[in-house]
């Protein structure tokens, strides 16, 4: 291909003399920082060759609720956090060679939860909202339905064939997203508890029957794993990382902590089985955790402990790395935690990609639902993103004044089409509390609110307690071994078929 643009831009250009005619390009127009950059980038696209290879690992990256104009939104505040306009930064997984749009709708809802979502990126198969692989034929907290439809995972499938795994997330490692990986139940709020005689989510992770078990586990909700005497959630008096411990003792290396630097400490080289469990709940947002000083890993440190820990299986690994908290802060109507967090997660990507070797090892990045998060009006180029609307003076430079809408007050370019913004602007609200108090207050004058302030709430057209998930389709992003797969626009459940197919996997019995 970069061949062919080579020669169609020689072909243009042989006789570059005046007056132009419409049959060439001007000088100034093939010289341009945009024209060349776009070709470049083309041309190196068309020389990557490890698209179609097998791949010996796979890494699947799923932002929770990171739908598209958070990836926008995300891109400028990053650019602009180092000083720049921000509107031409790319995360780190949006210079992959490889991207696909993806439909996300649950069996039963157009716009999906993150358990059926990620069970139809594990298991090949959609299914019903806050399922975890059992198929659309049972029903949500019903148990005796569940039984004779659960789905088997992917990670499942490599475990079982002598790969390593590993499951690590800013949420509690038994939330939905990475429940999806290892679990199955018809209900996903059965974390430390299950009706029935179905199991609860963190006893299946440490009884899981794969292999043996998942070798790296990180993340948050220590307290579903131990017993209510001890801080923990558990009536039935288990402690599940004193059984995990037991289930390797004599026979191999496992270690269970509870803090960064212990983490950071662990000696990999004589480790086979990682826990690490670092909250009650689910961790910090990164910008809290980095200004708490707290001893909690960030998921960047987190992906590079559990890729070293993996990487010393030979046969390969299966890793999935979830940004659980993305979501989170769009329910709660906060652009600033669910941007944060999306740089931290690119962060996260990018040290994947500088680890492994890409010509035996496929990394894929997508979302598992999107959020109502919109960019809207015409703020001029540079605005801080979190910022209130400038518009330009048409010369490119910003107004002077702060835009007014149509009822004469100012507007941010972040805003929800639904969510707990249409009455609270959170934490960042002037003296009096004007903007906290009625339900439907509607439209606020933020004159005088600081808009980039990490505690507050973003406009709200429709009043709901928590902002909901948006139902347009979300993007999935791949390299190296096995990526060309990743092409289109796919149901979401192709993602795993792009897995087994990269991986060649038998999902049959050998
Ligand atoms: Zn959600």
């Amino acid at each position: 291909m970069a061949k062919r643009i080579a020669r169609a831009l020689a072909a243009c250009c042989l006789f570059p003399t005046l007056p132009l005619s419409a049959a060439e390009l001007p000088d100034y127009q093939r010289n341009s920082d945009w024209f060349t950059d776009g070709e470049n980038r083309l041309a190196a696209k068309a020389e990557d060759e490890r698209g179609n290879k097998t791949a010996k690992n796979v890494i699947l990256f799923v932002g929770d609720g990171m739908g598209i104009s958070t990836l926008t939104a995300a891109r400028i505040l990053e650019g602009q956090l180092r000083g720049e306009s921000g509107e031409e930064n790319n995360l780190s997984f949006e210079e992959f060679p490889y991207s696909a749009l993806v439909k996300t709708y649950n069996t039963n809802q157009q716009t999906p939860d993150s358990a059926g979502t990620m069970t139809a990126i594990m298991t090949g198969v959609k299914t019903r909202a806050g399922v975890i692989n059992i198929d659309g034929d049972a029903l949500r907290a019903d148990c005796a339905s569940s039984k004779g439809r659960e789905l088997n995972t992917f990670l499942e499938l490599m475990e079982s064939r002598g790969r390593s795994t590993g499951v690590v997330s800013t949420a509690r490692i038994t939330h939905a997203t990475p429940a999806a990986t290892y679990a199955r139940t018809p209900e996903r709020n059965w974390e430390h508890r299950a009706e029935g005689d179905c199991k609860d989510i963190a006893t299946q992770l440490v009884e899981m029957e794969a292999g043996d078990g998942v070798d790296v586990i990180l993340g948050g909700g220590r307290r579903n794993f131990i017993p209510t005497g001890a801080d923990g959630e558990r009536a039935d008096g288990r402690d599940l990382t004193a059984e995990w411990l037991a289930r390797y003792e004599g026979e191999q290396q496992a270690q269970y902590l509870e803090t960064g630097s212990a983490l950071s400490a662990v000696d990999i080289a004589g480790t086979d089985k990682l826990l690490g469990l670092f909250t009650s709940s689910h961790m910090r947002y990164e910008a809290d955790r980095k200004a708490s000083g707290a001893d909690e890993p960030g998921i960047a440190e987190m992906t590079d402990a559990a890729i070293d820990l993996l990487q010393k299986n030979d046969d390969g690994y299966f890793l999935m790395v979830e940004s659980g908290r993305i979501d989170h802060a769009h329910h709660a109507g906060n652009a600033y935690n669910a941007l944060h967090d999306t740089i931290a997660f690119a962060e996260a990507v990018k040290t994947a990609v500088e680890k492994v070797d890409l010509e035996e090892t496929l990394i894929l990045v997508t979302a598992d639902h999107s959020h109502v998060l919109t960019i809207a009006g015409y703020p001029t180029r540079g605005n801080p993103i979190l910022g209130k609307m400038v518009t330009n003076d048409g010369t490119g430079a910003p107004q002077a004044e702060v835009a007014a809408a149509g009822d004469g007050l100012p507007y941010t370019t972040l805003s929800y089409a639904n969510g707990p913004g249409h009455a609270d602007l959170g934490s960042e609200t002037d003296a009096d509390e004007r903007y906290t108090t009625a339900v439907n207050s509607g439209r606020k004058d933020l004159s005088a609110v600081d808009t980039k302030a990490p505690g507050f709430y973003q406009e709200a057209l429709v009043p709901l307690g928590s902002e909901s998930h948006a139902g347009e389709d979300i993007s999935l992003h791949a390299i190296g071994a096995g990526s060309e797969l990743v092409q289109g626009t796919l149901e979401q459940n192709a993602i795993f078929h792009v897995m087994v197919g990269a991986t060649g996997i038998p999902v049959t019995a050998e």
